[in-house]
């Protein structure tokens, strides 16, 4: 193995040559107390820059196993760590064309996420990224090629050796996720879907920005839904406790509904320090589901939501390329079923009435009606599957009758409105009638191999843009519906992940089974396994089914012969 000064050396000779030069520092090249190992190297400035990993030794980063033995402080200190070196190089002086000299470290974000770019064990602490090789057109700038490789990637180094850290905040990221863990654990026990802290900071600066809004009125619980629950490593924390069953969000326009919602829905995830909602904490179970007319269904069981469509068509293996509101709100709920979803949590901003209630008048009015709304649902749900359903709606009060707790918002304070909405309830009878239906239990399907090949003209091709579409072979998927997904890192892994996926379907293994096998292989072997890039970050089961479930080309096997083998 050659050190680091061969490899500027080697840099600084290659200075004047032509780009495709730059192969030769292909390898491994040891620095004091780490090695600078180069995998890939880019063959033009333009391309997707060249992918880089220091490795270094534990006796030189010398960051305490403590913070690192158990799954929940790794990644909560792998995700600062990644912020710290990002911060470091982010001021490393640029020259040349096309993407010389840029660095790219893949962190940030409101959320604390499990990433590719780095890990750490027993003998090495690892970081990836990508480097812009620099270049003058397409000749080689050796002279900073050698300054990057020589001096500002092992001077970033240094801001994460545990010498030059801010213990207390290093150590804080480590215990912030590992109690959002541990509460998440409790919330299961105690019979919670979600748990919201007094003095959390719920709203956002802006739809573009996570950073907390300014002068927000700080959550405070209703006293009758106080809990307490018990942290490892800051005290005991109290805030509402939101029990399994069904439960009403409801209030005046404007009045913060959404916001809390949203809030919930966004607390599967750790959030980081002063983020506001670092103790926002939900089951990890907990499903947002909205409508999205136009996406592709494929095959879904939908007879318990819609039933005699005209022209025959079928709902017990429904399938179309262009979903309406309701269908599309429908096959979400199924489809969250089937993976093991514990929890619904629907906005009425973002989901079509028809699926959501339908009143009185309307079933008099309207007979061959094809839609049995969730209001129908609701509580078969939960009593049956112990799935929970939490509703924003500020327009059907015939929710009142189904639910469990009825939230009431008022600029901003939640007030437990559950005895107000029982004595109403009394008051104003209902004279809508249970719409019969059959129990929402969703039907495995099993997946082609076919859905999950990736490639065109004999290469794979899997890209994505942002956070709103993944490029699967042909295939555009629109992940706009999917409000659970956080950053285009998940995206990336999700679109890594269906091309594993081709492995394990047959046909005979089910969608909910093929996302157990695949968790188990990042479970086992970690995201870079996946796929060498240093810009995955994890998913969740449910992010990645709904993408597979929208993809325009997703293969079953026949429904006939999937419910024999159930049989
Ligand atoms: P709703 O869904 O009830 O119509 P939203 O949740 O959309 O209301 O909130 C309306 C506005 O109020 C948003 O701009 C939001 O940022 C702001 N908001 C929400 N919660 C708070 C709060 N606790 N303090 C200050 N502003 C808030
Ligand atoms: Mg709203």
């Amino acid at each position: 193995m050659n050190d680091l000064r061969a490899l500027t050396d080697l840099l600084e000779s290659l200075d004047g040559r032509s780009y495709g030069a730059y192969k030769q520092i292909k390898g491994t090249w040891m620095g004091p107390g780490f090695a600078l190992i180069i995998d890939h190297v880019q063959p033009d400035p333009f391309a997707t820059p060249s992918l880089v990993c220091l490795r270094v030794a534990r006796e030189t980063h010398g960051i305490p196993a403590e913070l690192w033995s158990n799954r929940a402080r790794k990644k909560g200190l792998l995700d600062y760590l990644l912020r710290v070196f990002a911060g470091a190089v982010e001021a490393c002086p640029g020259v040349g064309s096309g993407r010389s000299c840029e660095i790219f470290v893949d962190a940030g974000g409101a959320e604390i996420l499990e990433r590719s770019a780095a890990d750490i064990g027993e003998n090495y602490l690892s970081l990836r990224f990508r480097v812009g090789m620099p270049a003058r057109g397409r000749t080689v700038l050796g002279k900073a090629a050698a300054r990057l490789m020589g001096e500002v990637l092992p001077q970033a180094l240094n801001a994460v050796y545990w010498s030059n850290l801010p213990h207390s905040v290093a150590r804080e990221w480590a215990y912030l996720t590992e109690d959002h863990a541990h509460l998440q654990d409790q919330l299961k026990e105690s019979g919670l879907v979600a748990f919201v802290a007094d003095g959390s900071i719920l709203p956002r600066e802006s739809g573009v920005s996570a950073r907390p809004l300014a002068n927000a009125v700080p959550f405070a619980s209703p006293a009758g839904l106080r809990v307490t629950l018990e942290t490892l490593h800051h005290g005991p924390v109290s805030g509402m406790g939101l029990p399994a069953g069904v439960t009403v969000i409801s209030g005046g326009g404007f009045h913060g509904k959404t916001t809390l919602l949203e809030a919930i829905e966004l607390g599967v995830y750790p959030h980081v320090p002063d983020d506001g909602r670092e103790w926002v904490v939900t089951r990890s179970d907990a499903v947002k589901l909205r409508s999205e007319d136009g996406r592709a269904v494929t095959g879904v069981y939908l007879t318990p939501f819609i039933h005699d469509l005209p022209l025959g068509a079928d709902t017990e293996f429904f399938t179309t390329a262009d979903a309406s509101g309701s269908t599309s709100l429908a096959a979400a709920i199924m489809e969250a079923l089937e993976v093991g979803a514990g929890a619904i949590l629907i906005d009425e901003d973002t989901a079509a009435t028809n699926m959501l209630v339908r009143d009185a008048r309307m079933q008099r009015l309207v007979e061959r009606e094809t839609i049995v709304p969730l209001i129908d649902h609701a509580r078969e749900l939960y009593e049956r599957a112990g799935v929970s359903t939490i509703l924003v709606t500020g327009g059907s009060g015939d929710y009142l009758d189904v639910a469990d707790l009825v939230l009431l918002l008022e600029e901003y304070r939640v007030m437990d409105a559950t005895e107000r909405a029982r004595a109403i309830v009394a008051e104003l009878p209902l004279s809508r009638t249970g719409e019969p239906a059959a129990p929402a239990r969703p039907r495995d399907r099993y997946p082609l191999a076919a859905s999950f090949d990736a490639r065109r003209r004999g290469r794979e091709k899997v890209s994505v843009r942002g956070l709103r579409e993944l490029v699967f072979g042909g295939q555009a998927v629109n992940t706009d519906g999917l409000e659970q997904l956080v950053s285009p890192s998940q995206l990336r892994a999700v679109g890594a992940l269906l091309k594993r996926a081709r492995r394990y379907a047959d046909g005979r293994t089910s969608l909910c089974r093929l996302m157990d096998k695949l968790e188990e292989d990042v479970d086992t072997n970690g995201l870079y396994a996946l796929e060498a890039s240093p810009e995955l970050a994890r998913p969740r089961r449910f992010e990645l089914a709904a993408v597979i479930n929208r993809l325009r080309k997703l293969r079953l096997r026949q429904p006939s012969a999937a419910l024999k083998n159930d049989e």
